[in-house]
């Protein structure tokens, strides 16, 4: 069926303003092979909005966020706004917005590509099992939200400080966050991780138990929990175990981190921001790369996949999605590479355009 989708593009600073034309034109090219229409509103945040607006998130740009089908970010933020005050920092509008369109779930896949897998930094006889796996981490509640502060000793201990934060979650976060990750388990392996510290944390003891509540919606995926010290091992020892990873704000925050690390990809892997509805914020995980803009040498494929995560994830079009996934793929098995994904097998080195170029390319040709 022919659809027409609008999707608020936010290019922002730095390489962003490189990158997301190349996602652009990807999107075009899917577009007229399956039969659908994107209409892409450009709006600004980050640093580029302060210069032009005084503010890192106009009000314009959170009601084109909210009128679209989907949001597609570059990046955000640069040297040349790292000494604003910290509510005109660019960052603060990429957090203003995640807040305004109401999105707490954090979608990361951490994927090994097979024709990079000399890039990871693990052993060879643990890659060649494979790494894909999603971690769906919670981004609106737990210790980075909660109550927090410093307390002057008084008495015997006068003016020693102490300071502390709260790890605090209702059971109505953890079910709605353990929800994104069962769906998400549904379209992959049906297999999911929840992460914890059930035997030091109460608010871990509250989140097993809510995610085995929700677990029962969904007999078809196999579900278990796992302590965060042993999932740090695990994702070195032997990641390919892991298909959905569910976990809270602070354990999430550090294993997406660990295992974008493993892949060897971290110029390579995209990000979904989800809440409630369909809607939602698809960037690449790495930030504005300020020392590389301007000389078309970024690496556009980041931010290619998050589109295609856009389609899969707000539009529902899995195949459309999964034909950008394998151009990508055909793109680095044929040795074409930006200069950041050099390797052995590199038979040619590209630019920004030229990577964009070719992965359509690749996109038109497919079978
Ligand atoms: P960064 O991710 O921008 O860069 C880290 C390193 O990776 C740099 O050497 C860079 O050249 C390289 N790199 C990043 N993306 C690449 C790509 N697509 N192709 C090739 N190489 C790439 O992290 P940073 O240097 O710590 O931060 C730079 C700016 O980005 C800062 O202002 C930071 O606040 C901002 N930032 C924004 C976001 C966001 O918008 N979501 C996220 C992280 C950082």
């Amino acid at each position: 069926m022919l659809m027409n989708y609008t999707i608020a593009v936010i290019a922002g600073d730095g390489v962003g303003v490189e990158i997301v034309p190349q996602a652009l034109r990807v999107l075009e090219t899917v577009g007229s092979r399956f039969g659908h229409t994107f209409d892409f509103k450009h709006v600004l945040m980050g640093g580029c909005a302060l210069d032009v607006t005084g503010s890192p998130l106009p009000q314009e740009t959170i009601d084109a966020c909210l009128a679209s089908d989907g949001v597609l970010l570059g990046a955000v933020g640069g040297p040349k706004w790292d000494n604003v005050p910290s509510d005109l920092r660019p960052e603060s509008g990429l957090l203003t917005l995640r807040s305004a369109m109401g999105l707490y779930a954090n979608i990361r896949p951490a994927i090994l590509f097979e024709p990079l897998k000399s890039a990871s930094p693990l052993r060879a006889d643990i890659v060649d099992q494979g790494i894909d796996m999603v971690i769906v981490r919670e981004l609106t509640g737990g210790i980075y939200f909660g109550k927090r502060g410093r307390i002057i000793g008084e008495g015997d201990s006068e003016g020693s400080v102490e300071a502390y934060d709260t790890e605090c979650y209702s059971e109505e976060e953890v079910r709605r966050i353990a929800n994104v990750a069962f769906q998400t388990a549904m379209i992959r392996g049906k297999k999911l991780t929840s992460i914890d510290k059930a035997n030091v944390l109460e608010s871990s003891r509250l989140w097993r138990e809510v995610t085995h509540e929700v677990a029962q919606d969904y007999p078809e995926v196999e579900v278990g929990d796992m302590l965060v010290d042993n999932a740090a091992m695990q994702l070195v020892r032997n990641p390919s175990q892991f298909d959905v990873i569910l976990a809270n704000n602070i354990f999430g925050d550090i294993l997406s981190d660990e295992a974008a690390m493993i892949t060897g990809s971290i110029g390579m892997l995209g990000s979904a921001s989800m809440g409630d509805t369909k809607r939602g914020l698809f960037e690449p995980i790495h930030g504005s790369a300020p020392d590389i803009a301007q000389r078309d040498i970024a690496n556009p494929i980041a931010t290619i996949l998050s589109a295609a995560m856009m389609l899969k994830y707000s539009f529902g079009l899995f195949e459309e999605s999964a034909s950008i996934e394998r151009a990508v793929d055909a793109v680095l098995a044929a040795g074409i590479r930006t200069c950041d994904i050099q390797d052995g097998s590199t038979t040619e080195t590209v630019g920004t355009n030229q990577m964009g170029e070719s992965i359509c390319k690749a996109i038109e040709t497919q079978r």
